[in-house]
């Protein structure tokens, strides 16, 4: 009988957890400091014109400085967020285009990155944004409705988090998530915010305990939000033989399998592979 294949996440992983926090400011720092020291991975979604702009004596909460955002994000993502934070589906879309493109640029300029994520400001899209984020080299946006179902976004366009950091939930779908041991399905968690919440609700004490809970399990792939898009565009793109006997990787990063869900096969980027 034919053994069933399946998509796994990295090392065979069927969970992954991503974090996505908007609008760049210093609150940032403790926020990294959380994550790094537990392991996980996150996406930031930076305005670079206001950052550029800010005269800093005269908001509550400042943007981190630009001559900080190399080295202070390595090992995250940097993404797009617009040049200024206006409500774009409000907006004519050649202004869109013009403050997705030059914040782009500016946070290329500033990191040497290539820069492909976005998260939409004010939480504002419509179906043409959409379809011009894509036109503009943007892989995929994250919206601000929450969906707490686990799944892949079927939509990388209209990315819905599982929850935003304040949820009071938020803790019994970390319990769900990592209890969670069927690998029917590829699960991911996505959590959401602002790290300047945590200071304006005194609540730093929400994302330690879910840092702390989360991090460090052998089951979890810790990824950014571009890392899970490139790995599944990367699955997609796996050149199976009619009988599944053989596989072919044509991308550079490896993709791993399931076979019967007990054996786990790397196929490295490049390399054909007998199943
Ligand atoms: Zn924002």
């Amino acid at each position: 009988m034919a053994r069933t294949i399946y998509t796994c996440f990295p090392n065979g992983k069927a969970k992954a957890l991503t974090m996505s926090y908007d609008d760049g400011k210093t609150a940032d720092e403790r926020l990294l400091e959380i994550f790094n020291r537990n392991g996980i991975k996150g996406t930031f979604n930076l305005n670079y014109g206001i950052m550029m702009d800010e005269d800093e004596t005269t908001v509550i909460h400042p943007r981190i400085k630009a001559d900080k955002i190399k080295a202070l994000y390595e090992g995250h993502e940097i993404a797009t967020h617009t040049l200024t934070h206006p409500t774009v589906a409000r907006s004519p879309l050649s202004r869109v285009a013009m403050e997705v493109s030059e914040d782009r640029k500016g946070l290329e300029e500033l990191t040497g990155r290539i820069i492909r994520g976005h998260a939409y400001p004010n939480g504002s899209y419509s179906e043409d944004i959409k379809h011009l984020l894509k036109d503009l080299g943007i892989a995929y946006a994250r919206v601000v409705e929450t969906d707490p179902s686990f799944a892949l976004p079927t939509d990388p366009y209209e990315w819905k988090g599982t929850c935003h950091h304040n949820d009071p939930k938020l803790m019994e779908y970390a319990h769900f998530f990592a209890d969670f041991q069927k690998r029917q399905y590829l699960k991911l968690m996505y959590v959401w915010g602002h790290s300047y919440e945590f200071i304006n609700n005194d609540n730093w004490n929400v994302i330690e305990e879910f840092c702390e809970f989360m991090g460090g399990r052998d089951d979890i792939w810790y990824a950014t939000n571009i890392e899970i898009i490139d790995y599944m565009e990367a699955a997609k793109n796996l050149q199976f033989s009619y009988n599944c006997d053989r596989v072919y990787n044509p991308s550079v990063q490896s993709v791993w399998l399931a076979l019967d869900d007990v054996d786990i096969i790397e196929v490295k980027g490049g390399e054909t592979v007998t199943l």
